[in-house]
């Protein structure tokens, strides 16, 4: 039979209890039945013993003197007892003189084939009773039989012959295991009620401990016992557990405390942090819009001897003069460099770094650059060379940012390598399913090379490998750190393999978006950028020229830049008109007519932006380019935004103003002839 085992303490608990108690119950019990079996049988065998006894005494002076009659009356008084089923008395020789038996005797019904298995086996008994001469008992077939001797004065005068009914004793023992069998099912019944009882003394504890600790984890939060008055050990169980829980509550508490003291902590650190953090901020403003004005005034200075040099550098001069000249232009042009790279690196460190998006043809932009700096490369007598593999899709991004890293990587290439040739390797794995494409650009050089300790120092702003390659090829120190700045804006990275003497490796991956539209971007709009490509474009849509010299008028403060656009614009042959602020242009313009407008936008009294807004509100269309040294994007989009169309940083050269001119006026509108120029 399948006996489910217990599965909960409660349960193991009763079947514990209950089998105990059966067992000891059981056991117990079980001695009790077989002794009880064992002395009623006892009695039956001491009850026969005498009743034979009993007769033979009584027989003996009868049989002595052949009373038969006597002996007989006395075994007819055995029908009183209901368990003698026979008697005989029989004489020495076995001969029978009076028998009794209770069948004849009695009216019922009688079973004559047992009657006679009785009778044989009771002859079979008498013959060995008679054979051995003494007492003997036997039980047989359900009958207890006995053989008993008669003396008198010593000799034998016969036997008895006595057996009774088992039946008696039977059913007293049936009655004995019946009641044994009832006495244990009530014991067990009993006990298992009594098991259920006490066996809550133990598991109840315990299914309350369970109970308590489900309570805590449901409602996250400790509770404790209600004390009891007993001094188990179960008592001593929830004593212990509650002083867990207070310890536990009280820890809690402390974290608790701790963590709102943290808390505190937190928010007046955070605050004070937050205040540095301001005064940084501050600081980092104050230091990027003192840098934006330092450039400012810089570049305006350096319109004058930019502009001038390179007035100069076109007349005839004697060679000394002409060398004079170009080492004063080259000298400006390194130092607008090093301009724009300050300009940049406090956009950096001012976090105002904004990167464009418009679809550009990576190869036609690497390829513009390469030859850029080949030509540059060719005085120190190195070869700059691409190599392009795979397809390479046009892709969203920004052009002269990507230019300005390509400048900086191949500018970089070619300064430091004496002799061999520069290596710029272009090529893109392209996922179409996606979307995108990164774009891989490699610049190998065979230069001095960058030992391990300097490759780790080289990204950071100011950081030059070794002070000898400062004496030696000079630079700031804040190229590769806008460079990684920038790739890092585009969710690139640029990495650097090299050793001393033998070259240096730098990677650029840049995962682009490809593009979704057909028509480029026009990239080549910076002062760096070679125009060629784009002027012929432009020039297709510029304005019908008219007949005669174009009218220009220039909205300038500054004298200098005055005196060289003048000059400038007198050799292309254009009328210019001169005001010094926004004001006078307004009020020019409310009068008479030009074909362009070159507005600075610093100005006193009224500024460039005021008075292009002011021109526009009265319906003036003309085009009006925007002239201003602050050279960051936001002030191009301020410029444009203000209602200019245009833009020219300064300083500028004269082959970019000049392309400002095409743009607007169209390529006829130039010419080499002298005109006037006027001062409002
Ligand atoms: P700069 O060139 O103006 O000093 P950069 O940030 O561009 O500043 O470069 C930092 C330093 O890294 C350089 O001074 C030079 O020591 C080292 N370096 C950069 N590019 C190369 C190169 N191609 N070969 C050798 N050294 C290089």
């Amino acid at each position: 039979m399948f006996i489910r085992k217990p599965r909960s303490v409660q349960q193991k608990m009763t079947a514990i209890i209950f089998l105990v108690s059966m067992f000891v119950l059981v056991l117990t019990s079980l001695q009790f039945v077989a002794f009880e079996l064992k002395h009623r049988r006892d009695i039956a065998y001491d009850g026969i013993g005498s009743l034979a006894r009993l007769i033979s005494t009584n027989a003996q002076f009868p049989m002595t003197i052949k009373d038969y009659v006597g002996v007989g009356k006395l075994l007819n008084s055995l029908s009183a007892r209901k368990d003698v089923a026979s008697a005989y008395l029989l004489l020495p020789d076995g001969r029978s003189v009076a028998d009794y038996s209770r069948a004849q005797n009695s009216h019922a019904f009688i079973d004559s084939a047992k009657e006679l298995k009785f009778l044989q086996i009771e002859a079979r008994q008498i013959a060995e009773g008679l054979q051995l001469g003494a007492e003997q008992a036997w039980q047989e077939d359900g009958r207890l039989a006995y053989f008993m001797p008669v003396t008198y004065q010593g000799g034998h005068v016969g036997y008895t012959y006595l057996s009774l009914e088992l039946m008696e004793l039977r059913k007293h023992q049936l009655s004995l295991l019946l009641g044994w069998l009832l006495a244990m099912g009530a014991a067990m019944l009993v006990t298992y009620l009594l098991s259920i009882r006490l066996q809550h003394y133990i598991s109840g504890p315990v299914e309350q401990l369970v109970a308590r600790m489900g309570q805590i984890s449901r409602e996250k939060r400790l509770v404790g016992f209600v004390p009891k008055d007993t001094v188990d050990e179960f008592n001593q169980l929830f004593h212990g557990f509650d002083e867990m829980m207070r310890a536990l509550q009280e820890r809690d508490q402390m974290l608790e405390l701790h963590r709102k003291n943290l808390e505190l902590e937190v928010q007046v650190r955070t605050r004070a942090l937050e205040i540095e953090k301001e005064k940084a901020e501050h600081a980092t403003n104050a230091k990027s819009r003192f840098l934006a004005n330092m450039s400012h005034e810089i570049r305006t200075p350096m319109i004058g001897v930019l502009g001038m040099a390179d007035l100069l550098r076109q007349k005839d001069l004697a060679d000394q003069d002409q060398h004079l000249v170009e080492t004063i232009y080259r000298s400006g042009e390194a130092l607008l460099i090093i301009l724009n790279d300050i300009l940049d690196f406090s956009k950096v460190e001012a976090g105002r770094l904004v990167i464009d998006s418009v679809p550009i043809d990576m190869a036609l932009l690497t390829e513009d650059v390469t030859r850029l700096m080949d030509v540059n490369a060719h005085a120190k007598e190195i070869e700059v060379v691409l190599k392009t593999s795979g397809d390479l899709p046009i892709v969203e991004g920004d052009p002269s940012r990507i230019r300005q890293i390509l400048l900086n990587l191949i500018g970089n290439a070619v300064k430091f390598t004496d002799a061999g040739k520069v290596t710029v390797s272009l090529s893109a794995t392209s996922r179409f399913t996606e979307g995108v494409c990164d774009y891989l650009i490699v610049i190998q050089d065979a230069g001095i090379g960058i030992s391990e300790e300097a490759q780790a120092r080289i990204f950071d702003s100011f950081d030059q490998g070794d002070s000898s390659t400062t004496r030696k090829y000079g630079g700031t120190g804040l190229g590769l750190a806008i460079t990684k700045e920038l790739v890092q804006l585009m969710g690139g990275q640029v990495t650097v393999e090299s050793r001393p003497g033998e070259g240096s490796t730098f990677s650029v991956e840049l995962p682009m978006v490809l593009s979704k539209q057909s028509e480029l971007a026009l990239f080549a709009k910076k002062p760096s950028l070679p125009p060629k490509p784009c002027l012929a474009q432009i020039a297709a849509v510029a304005l019908p020229v008219a007949s005669g010299a174009r009218r220009v008028l220039l909205a300038e403060d500054n004298p200098t830049t005055q005196n060289l656009i003048s000059i400038l614009l007198q050799q292309m042959g254009i009328e210019l008109t001169i005001v010094d602020n926004g004001q006078e242009a307004v009020d020019f313009l409310s009068n008479e007519k030009v074909d362009l407008i070159l507005m600075d936008c610093q100005m006193p009294q009224l500024d460039g932006f005021e008075a292009t807004s002011q021109l526009r509100a009265l319906g003036v269309s003309t085009p009006i380019v925007a002239l201003t040294a602050y050279a960051r994007a936001e002030d191009e989009q301020e410029c444009l935004a203000a209602g200019m169309d245009d833009f020219l940083s300064k300083p500028f050269r004269q082959s970019e103003l000049k392309d400002i001119l095409v743009r607007w006026l169209g390529a006829d509108a130039l010419s080499q002839a002298p005109a006037a120029s006027s001062a409002h």
